[in-house]
């Protein structure tokens, strides 16, 4: 496997909040951050969060519901505690979500909103035990949830997913468009990693049934990850080289492939008859390292 240096320009993967060790985090530890004046806490209502001249806005801890999911965040460089308060009813319209306010935030704020919505998202999911069916209640700062019967543990789950772009040796990038999507929206491969599969098992399995594409355990060199908590994926991040040309759409999941030189992305991109990924998305990381300079915004998804 190839060794270049890992992809720096994934934005949900540049978080400065530092994590508490939670094995040696008490609850008592717990109820100081929560009682020290200086702890931020975000409120985040259905997974959104308000935002004020393009910067998350915090509340005090007392002025926070006791009943809702709190959760311990970490603490920054000056030892800011940060806690999230996870609130299911509807936020109002003017609150953002992760894919809108990705694009503008600091790593440090962005680090915050990307866990916060991950575990909001599970704790949603979670409130029975998925052994016995019966009710689970919060403990360890939020990050278990724990059966009142079988008194099992439940932990915040990522689903692990690859992505990849595919290359061929005129060094072309192979793109695709789902089934679900708008016509002029093409991206990077992507599946999930089933039950028994390594990752790059994944890779060469998902690139064959979508787009025809054989690529061999040699060929894939892997970039990075970042989570993706749309509800709860892990994107690992691959570059691969094919010696496939006639690849080929499966009908089923992808409507269209096609290969791209750098000069047919750029045209069509500023013309307005392609529209790539995200600027938050591993996808648009992988294109970019791909193309060899950074993806004007105006070429991107919102
Ligand atoms: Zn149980």
């Amino acid at each position: 496997m190839n060794s270049d240096p890992l992809l720096t320009s994934l934005i949900l993967a540049r978080s400065e909040i530092r994590r508490r060790n939670r094995e040696t985090w008490t609850d008592l530890d717990w109820e100081a951050a929560k009682s020290d004046p200086r702890t931020k806490a975000l409120l985040v209502k259905s997974g959104k969060v308000s935002v004020s001249e393009g910067r998350l806005e915090f509340g005090q801890v007392d002025q926070m519901d006791p009943n809702l999911v709190w959760v311990d965040l970490g603490i920054d460089d000056n030892s800011i505690a940060y806690l999230a308060v996870l609130d299911e009813s509807v936020a109002p319209d003017n609150w953002e979500d992760l894919r809108k306010a990705g694009n503008y935030l600091s790593d440090l704020e962005i680090g915050l909103l990307v866990t916060s919505t991950a575990i909001f998202n599970w704790h949603k999911k979670n409130k029975f035990c998925g052994n016995c069916g019966s009710e689970t209640s919060v403990e360890t700062a939020g990050w278990t949830r724990k059966c009142g019967t079988c008194q099992i543990s439940h932990h915040p789950r990522t689903d692990a997913a690859i992505i990849c772009l595919v290359v061929d040796d005129q060094d072309r990038a192979l793109l695709g468009c789902r089934v679900d999507w708008a016509q002029d929206f093409y991206s990077t491969f992507a599946g999930f990693v089933e039950a028994g599969e390594s990752a790059e098992m994944t890779l060469i399995r998902e690139l064959r049934e979508e787009a025809g594409v054989v690529v061999k355990h040699e060929d894939v060199k892997y970039r990075g990850s970042q989570v993706w908590p749309f509800p709860a994926s892990l994107m690992l991040g691959y570059q691969v080289r094919t010696k496939t040309t006639d690849a080929v759409a499966d009908g089923y999941e992808i409507s269209q492939v096609r290969w791209f030189t750098r000069a047919e992305l750029k045209s069509e991109c500023e013309s307005g008859l392609l529209k790539l990924p995200s600027k938050i998305s591993i996808a648009r990381a992988l294109i970019e390292e791909w193309y060899g300079e950074e993806l004007p915004s105006s070429w991107l998804r919102p």
